[in-house]
């Protein structure tokens, strides 16, 4: 593995929690600032404290070419606190010049000076947390903005990217909403968001699709019969019309979830997807920067007890299923033979033969890839069919390992959760 030169810092802090969201934040309610004085501010201040102290403790490395501020709603931060974080990585690992250093922006968090100060402490892209242009759907969503604030705030970047303030943007949104079932009206109004999008004209685009994680309002509302999500058909539906109208406006699927005019990918989530390591700092974020992964504690209070021990436990390297899985929802796919030299591969082409023939998958060389739109669309039951086989096959090599050695620790289990998150 090549030494991590990439490192993401999650700052959890928001100002409420979205109904959808199981990520690990603290809400701090719709009047916190950073600012001296005001509500949460104390918080953010002390969290900031343990998280220079973990980047001041890391091991050394070679310089970053990538870092990404995540959250949470990492423009809570004031500028000066963006600027002491990059000073404390410049510090410990320094930054190669034109290092992409991305932050996440929320609207209605953050004003027009606030972006200049940000972009002046050095960072050079921002993806923004906007969801949908319809007040409706974000009030649903339980988001704090409305949409005249996104189109405000787009409007901000794409000024900052046209004087050179700014090499990048991107915006999210999300597809495959609560309540629109209906094909027709669903299609018709996801259309219109996404034209609403495409005139704003961000370099980058993440289109997520709304999924229930236990614990949420939404999942709670769901298991009482309260919230209804469009089905598998018309989400692959609503896929495919993204991937339509987006190609045709000039932006290319780099990944499942990910599009981008040329030269706007994302880096650094290209360094998650490629399986290279990477540091993680804070509360709930993860790190694999040689291979291990690292997953810290979720609470500020379990992420400050985790810092005071004197050797961290954990980590585990990145599963086989999981780098299939990941693998597989990029565009250019996976190296199979080289990932699954332990079993080889040939039972598995079998096993995925119906998803071949209905050209769903595709297999070039040595790489294996999902086919765009099609293939990405209808994903999961390639996903499904991949995880059983795997696990199929780690059962086998337990067998093996069994009768072969008298006493010997079982491999790890596949990583927990993938199965669930393709339900
Ligand atoms: S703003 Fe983002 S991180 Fe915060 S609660 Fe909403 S979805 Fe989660």
């Amino acid at each position: 593995m090549f030494p991590p030169r990439s490192a993401y810092l999650h700052i959890p802090f928001c100002h409420r929690r979205c109904f959808y969201c199981d990520f690990p934040v603290v809400p701090l309610g719709d009047r916190a600032s950073a600012e001296p004085g005001a509500p949460g501010a104390a918080s953010i201040a002390a969290y900031l404290t343990l998280l220079l102290g973990e980047i001041a403790a890391a091991s050394p490395g070679p310089p970053l070419s990538t870092v990404y501020l995540g959250g949470g709603t990492p423009s809570l931060l004031l500028p000066a606190q963006v600027g002491a974080l990059l000073a404390a990585l410049r510090e410990r690992f320094g930054l190669v010049p034109g290092a992409e250093i991305s932050l996440e922006l929320d609207p209605a968090s953050f004003d027009q000076t606030r972006l200049a100060a940000y972009l002046q402490s050095g960072v050079n892209r921002v993806s923004l947390g906007g969801q949908s242009f319809d007040d409706g759907v974000l009030a649903g969503l339980g988001r704090r903005h409305c949409g005249a604030d996104l189109l405000e705030a787009a409007g901000w970047l794409a000024a900052a990217q046209r004087q050179g303030a700014l090499a990048s943007w991107s915006l999210d949104l999300i597809q495959g909403l609560p309540g629109q079932t209906v094909p027709g009206e669903a299609l018709a109004s996801w259309r219109q968001q996404l034209g609403q999008a495409i005139a704003l004209a961000p370099p980058h685009l993440s289109i997520y699709d709304l999924s229930l994680e236990p614990g949420t309002v939404f999942a709670r509302r769901h298991g009482r019969g309260q919230l209804e999500l469009p089905d598998a058909d018309l989400g692959a539906d609503l896929m495919e019309l993204t991937w339509a109208e987006l190609s045709a406006a000039g932006y290319g699927h780099y990944e499942i979830s990910n599009y981008a005019l040329p030269g706007h990918a994302c880096r650094h989530n290209r360094v998650y997807w490629s399986g290279a390591g990477w540091w993680g700092f804070g509360m709930g974020a993860t790190s694999a920067p040689w291979g291990e992964r690292l997953a810290r504690p979720r609470s500020r209070e379990g992420y400050a007890a985790w810092l005071a021990e004197p050797v961290r436990e954990g980590g585990s390297g990145v599963p086989v299923d999981e780098r299939l899985l990941v693998g597989l929802r990029r565009r250019e796919g996976v190296h199979l033979p080289l990932l699954l030299a332990q079993v080889g591969v040939g039972a598995l082409r079998q096993r995925l033969q119906p998803w071949l023939e209905a050209g769903l998958l595709r297999i070039e060389g040595p790489r294996w890839r999902l086919t765009d739109p099609a293939g990405l669309a209808l994903s999961n039951g390639v996903l499904r069919e991949l995880l059983a086989w795997w696990q199929e096959q780690q059962e086998g090599l337990e067998l093996a390992g069994a009768r072969s050695q008298s006493s010997c620790a079982a491999p790890p289990a596949p990583g927990p959760g993938l199965a669930a998150a393709l339900d």
